[in-house]
């Protein structure tokens, strides 16, 4: 689908595997120029340079920890110059957490804190200047389901996710002026390799296979019965950065398979 974005500049931040290299993938063969950082380097820049070859657009592979100052520092400088004006602002990267309220020490809030929440504020100041043009621009967030409807093993994942989740939704009152369309989306279950990784460590020595244990975290969770996919998924975000979004400002939109049980 021509969605109009052809030879626009993004930046996807995670963009070396699961949802934020979909997004990548999905950006580029609309002819957009991606961006993408991740902190393993190889990595990056592997899938960088197989973006150029399948898709014929400009790319950056970024090895940075876009947790620190210093490394969203490394991906704004990166970004100056090669990819100005920047039009699009995925701010993507993330992880899961395990611990109890109880037990966490205040290390670990303050880093799921600082990768949750300071890499958006982070970024979003350091591109905002080099993002504003006359076509305006579109920054979305990766929260998650759990940032409203909260995994019990994972308190500060969705605390922070939350936290991301109204970062949002302030950051878009405050850039609508500047034609900037901010939006949240929250993902349910989408099988990465990651959930792959986990499930084979799970059902190791067990009568279980993969694809049972994830089929079995599926029926549990969400009416659809099954997984998204990634590549579904950033069908949505390739939307929601076009014009045929142009209304859609401030808002936090559920991919989840029906998971979440309240309405939103
Ligand atoms: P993956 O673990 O598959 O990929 C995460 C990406 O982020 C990788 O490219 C990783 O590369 C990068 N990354 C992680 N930490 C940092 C960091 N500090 N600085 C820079 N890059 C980093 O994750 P998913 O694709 O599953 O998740 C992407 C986002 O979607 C996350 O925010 C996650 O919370 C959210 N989400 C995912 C769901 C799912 O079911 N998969 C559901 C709901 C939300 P590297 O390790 O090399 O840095």
């Amino acid at each position: 689908m021509d969605l109009g974005l052809k030879g626009k500049n993004a930046i996807i931040t995670g963009g070396s595997v699961g949802i934020g290299l979909a997004v990548a993938e999905a950006l580029a063969a609309e002819g957009v120029n991606v961006l993408i950082c991740a902190r393993g380097s190889d990595r990056v820049r592997e899938e960088a340079a197989r973006l150029t070859e399948e898709f014929g657009v400009k790319t950056c592979g970024v090895a940075a920890d876009v947790a620190t100052t210093e490394g969203v520092r490394a991906v704004v400088d990166a970004a100056k110059g090669a990819f100005e004006p920047v039009h699009i602002l995925i701010n993507n990267a993330g992880t899961g957490s395990s611990e109890t309220i109880m037990e966490a020490e205040d290390e670990r809030w303050q880093y799921y804190w600082d990768l949750h929440v300071m890499a958006a504020v982070r970024l979003t100041r350091g591109i905002v200047p080099i993002m504003t043009s006359e076509d305006g621009g579109v920054i979305l967030n990766t929260s998650s389901i759990c940032a409203r409807q909260p995994l019990g093993y994972e308190p500060i994942y969705n605390v922070t996710k939350a936290a991301l989740s109204m970062f949002g939704k302030c950051l878009a009152n405050e850039l609508i002026p500047r034609k900037i369309r901010v939006n949240t989306i929250s993902p349910g279950l989408i099988l990465t390799p990651d959930w792959r990784k986990t499930a084979g460590i799970l059902t190791e020595g067990t009568d279980q296979t993969v694809d049972e244990y994830l089929q079995g975290i599926a029926d549990e969770n969400t009416p659809i019965g099954r997984f998204g996919t990634p590549e579904e998924l950033a069908k949505f975000y390739a939307f929601l950065c076009s014009d045929n979004a142009a209304y859609c400002v401030g808002s936090t939109y559920y991919v989840d398979g029906g998971w979440l049980k309240t309405v939103e």
